[in-house]
């Protein structure tokens, strides 16, 4: 696609709720495109009062509909009309996306949009795939476990992947038969309406899926705190992660599931083979979406033999990024979120610094950026354990780089207290390769390889403050609905 005018994008406005579009009165906040800081558009901030009617309204057209009693096919055949509306309106997708987001347009048309339509057909496939269990009771009985839908899910999205975050967490919700209130980031709200508003040309019965927009305090709050809201899916920081889990508890007991942060190790041993192939595993690993994604392996630990040549790879590679406009066609490299995101960046590498690590290259922002906080691909070598960068999330570009000699030193250093989301291990060994898939604490281990597919049959989710549950896999589709013991006589 070529290079398009950001502000020729046509936006919606308000929450998407009954499907329709509705404004309420009240507060509003701005939206900026981080590309050049510029205030694009407002977004009403949705109150308990907005809230309380998307979820009500959820609640009565998920019964009165019968979406969650019509036959599972019924919901998957909904599912993959809804992922090819996607794709046929990949174009408009892909702007609102580009324009007010991270992701560069070349990447939404080749990732974001097409791993979107691609999760709701997983999803699609799963609805009539999984039953229940028949267990072994007397002749003249039968004991079953049956599956239900929750009701009413409250799904709460993050920034940095905003259409294939709500693809992952309405896919499993509407799937199952649940009704969906889906509350984007208040940072990047308008692909996730017009995605919302595709489910309902696809067929999916108004009301069913509602999207109410937000901050966190003040919309995301309401929604975890409604009653009717039965279960939480939540993408986000660990810090808000458990917010959510006590305000969850304290109103209902409901369930959640936490996609929450990371600080992943990439582990690379001596013998894990060609230089050039891992410097690029390990780059794309950190840079990818400038470091903003939960997965970034940002911590890079590395045997003593081989570390010299990757090092020197990758300050090459790091030199060479251009950043541009998100919806420039030929942009690869992409800004930080906003200012604020750009400041904490900057104030995690220069204490780092501080405290005794040696910056290799990169640690400021592009000049000539205007008011787009682009930040220049970092490394910092000579980091101890407990330098602030090996520690802290930074959600930027930035690898820190710790050698060892031997594998012990390098499951000791790949040890975190707080995050355990992904591990990368590069090797050709194949007996090591199994024994640090074993004891890596980790929710996903990659080897000799550091990035998602579309194998969306694999789920993802971390351990300890990580997260907890599982986005994707039927692990994911299964976790949105509860179970019942049912005991028959006869
Ligand atoms: P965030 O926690 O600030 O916000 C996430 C969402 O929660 C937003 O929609 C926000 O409005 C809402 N929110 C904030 N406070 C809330 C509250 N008290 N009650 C209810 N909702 C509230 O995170 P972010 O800055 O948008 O995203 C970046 C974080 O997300 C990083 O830590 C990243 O690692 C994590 N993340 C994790 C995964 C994963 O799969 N594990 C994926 C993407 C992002």
């Amino acid at each position: 696609m070529s290079s398009f005018d950001p502000d020729s994008v046509g936006l919606s406005s308000g929450h998407f709720v009954d499907g329709a579009f509705t404004v309420a009165k009240g507060e509003t906040l701005s939206v900026m495109r981080p590309s050049d800081g510029k205030c694009y558009a407002e977004i009403n901030n949705a109150e308990a009062g907005l809230v309380d009617q998307a979820v009500t309204v959820a609640e009565e057209k998920r019964k009165s509909s019968g979406w969650s009693s019509c036959s599972p096919r019924e919901r998957g055949a909904v599912l993959r009309r809804w992922a090819d509306l996607i794709d046929a309106d990949i174009e408009y997708l892909a702007k609102l996306e580009a324009v007010g987001s991270t992701r560069p347009i070349s990447d939404v048309i080749s990732h974001e949009v097409p791993f979107t339509a691609e999760a709701l057909r997983f999803y699609a496939e799963c609805a009539d795939k999984f039953s229940g269990d028949v267990f072994p009771t007397r002749q003249d009985s039968l004991g079953m476990l049956i599956s239900e839908p929750y009701g009413v899910i409250g799904a709460i999205t993050p920034w940095n992947f905003p259409l294939s975050m709500a693809s992952w967490k309405c896919g499993a919700a509407l799937a199952s038969g649940n009704a969906v209130v889906l509350k984007p980031s208040e940072l990047t709200p308008f692909s996730t309406a017009r995605f919302a508003e595709l489910a309902v040309v696809a067929g999916l019965p108004a009301g069913v899926l509602n999207v109410v927009q937000g901050s966190g305090q003040t919309t995301g709050n309401a929604l975890v705190s409604h009653p009717l809201v039965r279960k939480i899916s939540f993408t986000g920081s660990t810090e808000t992660g458990a917010k959510i889990m006590c305000q969850a508890a304290l109103s209902g007991t409901k369930p959640v599931t936490l996609e929450l942060g990371g600080k992943s190790p990439q582990l690379v041993f001596d013998d894990a083979g060609d230089v050039d192939e891992i410097a690029e595993r390990i780059f794309l690993g950190f840079t990818t979406n400038a470091g903003q994604a939960c997965v970034s392996g940002s911590r890079l630990i590395i045997q003593k033999g081989i570390a010299n040549a990757v090092i020197d790879k990758l300050v090459e590679m790091c030199q060479q990024p251009v950043p541009g406009m998100t919806w420039n066609a030929e942009t690869r490299y992409c800004p930080l979120i906003d200012r604020r995101q750009g400041e904490k960046v900057h104030s995690i590498v220069s204490a780092s610094v501080q405290a005794g690590a040696e910056l290799i290259v990169g640690g400021k922002r592009f000049e000539d950026t205007a008011e787009g906080w682009f930040w220049q691909p970092t490394l910092l070598g000579n980091v101890s354990q407990d330098n602030i960068a090996v520690q802290q999330e930074i959600f930027g570009p930035v690898l820190t780089i710790q050698i060892f000699e031997n594998e012990e030193e390098a499951i000791a250093l790949a040890k975190h207290d707080i995050y355990g989301l992904c591990a990368g291990v590069h090797t050709l060994n194949l007996q090591r390769a199994m024994r640090l898939m074993r004891t890596l604490d980790a929710g996903t281990v990659w080897i000799n390889r550091y990035r998602r597919t579309k194998d969306f049959i694999i789920p993802t989710g971390g351990f300890q403050g990580s997260g907890m549950g599982k986005d994707l896999g039927r692990q994911s589709f299964e976790s949105c609905m509860r179970q019942k013991s049912v005991l028959i006589d006869f």
